[in-house]
């Protein structure tokens, strides 16, 4: 999308009346993205999907918390979330977000309570995403990972193709034989930190793919774009990849059809499954990323006998 419709969308979802709206009449758009509010909403859809042969990335949301006793929670709540798993026998990945941990108030803190999810998920034989977030906070998160890695191969990185920085900060982190997760990224960033051209976004994307296998690093395709995971698997066919070291992930509602085709087709797969009831930054990050979400949203102003019911949408 183009970053002034995305600014647009951004702040107008961050505007008092789309969130009304959309806790009012949007709470079946909200579902197509957002498993629940629940452990349990979450555990009853990753069970589904594994019956389609996908794996799953179980993410707590939560973000930029105020205060230590905010993050504090956060840490108790994502450790319940991996005995919850653990029990219930599911086994995901587990994804985080290092500013639900305090980042931004004092990253020493931030490290301690990451290293403590990095030993419980290592204890319960599950693997940790450090997700990215806004360019902000991109330099204390690699240190953070930089710092946690040698000792936990069980956490990985997250690397936005639209930073310029972004290829350095993966030759930096190769020497480390990194698992990497490569977005597009989603947050609004300036033309002086991120490229404002999708084209230059995918030329990026690919190469930081190739640089990372090249480099010896495990790579996580993390998009929906056809292009690039069909221009992945060709560079895969036509070099000796050991096929444990690529994996594709995408997002829980987006792209279904194509999740399950390559997991049919034998290739890892993986579906980010978000839940909890702090939902709205991440689903607004989802409507900005494709206008068709803000018809579904602006539709759903009309009297509701207007309406077909979910027009063009299906769950999961
Ligand atoms: C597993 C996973 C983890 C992620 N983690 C992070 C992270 O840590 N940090 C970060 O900044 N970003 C993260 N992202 C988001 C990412 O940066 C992109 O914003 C998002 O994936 C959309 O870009 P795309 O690569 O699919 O490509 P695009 O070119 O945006 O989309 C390609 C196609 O995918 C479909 N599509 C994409 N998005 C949507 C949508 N919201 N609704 C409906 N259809 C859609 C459309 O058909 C579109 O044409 C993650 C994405 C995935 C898949």
């Amino acid at each position: 999308m183009a970053h002034w419709t995305r600014s647009l969308v951004l702040a107008a979802a961050d505007s008092w009346w789309m969130k009304q709206l959309i806790l009012r009449r949007g709470q079946w758009l909200v579902r197509r993205f957002v498993a629940g509010e629940r452990i349990d909403d979450a555990i009853a859809v990753m069970r589904r999907l594994k019956e389609e042969g996908l794996g799953t990335i179980l993410d707590l949301l939560g973000e930029d918390v105020s205060s230590e006793q905010e993050a504090d929670a956060a840490l108790a709540q994502i450790l319940a979330t991996i005995d919850a798993v653990a029990a219930a026998s599911v086994k995901p990945d587990l994804a985080v977000k290092l500013t639900q941990l305090g980042l931004l108030l004092d990253e020493a803190q931030a490290h301690q309570r990451m290293e403590q999810i990095a030993v419980r998920a290592r204890q319960t034989g599950l693997f940790v995403w450090i997700d990215m977030e806004q360019s902000a906070v991109t330099e204390a998160t690699l240190r953070l990972f930089e710092a946690l890695r040698p000792t936990y191969e069980n956490v990985g990185i997250v690397l936005q193709a639209y930073l310029y920085r972004t290829m350095n900060d993966l030759k930096r982190l190769l020497p480390l034989h990194p698992k990497v997760r490569i977005v597009k990224g989603a947050y609004l960033e300036p033309p002086e930190v991120a490229f404002p051209k999708k084209a230059d976004v995918d030329r990026n994307y690919r190469k930081l793919v190739f640089a990372c296998l090249q480099g010896g690093g495990s790579v996580a395709v993390a998009t929906h774009d056809p292009a690039i995971i069909a221009g992945v698997l060709s560079y895969c066919r036509e070099h000796p990849v050991a096929s444990d070291r690529v994996e594709f992930q995408m997002l829980y509602g987006v792209r279904p059809d194509l999740q399950r085709t390559l997991a049919q087709r034998g290739y890892r797969t993986l579906v980010y499954v978000p839940f909890g009831e702090a939902w709205y930054p991440y689903f607004s990050r989802r409507l900005a990323e494709r206008p068709a979400n803000i018809g579904f949203v602006l539709r759903s102003l009309m009297p509701a006998s207007s309406q077909a019911p979910h027009q063009g949408i299906k769950a999961g």
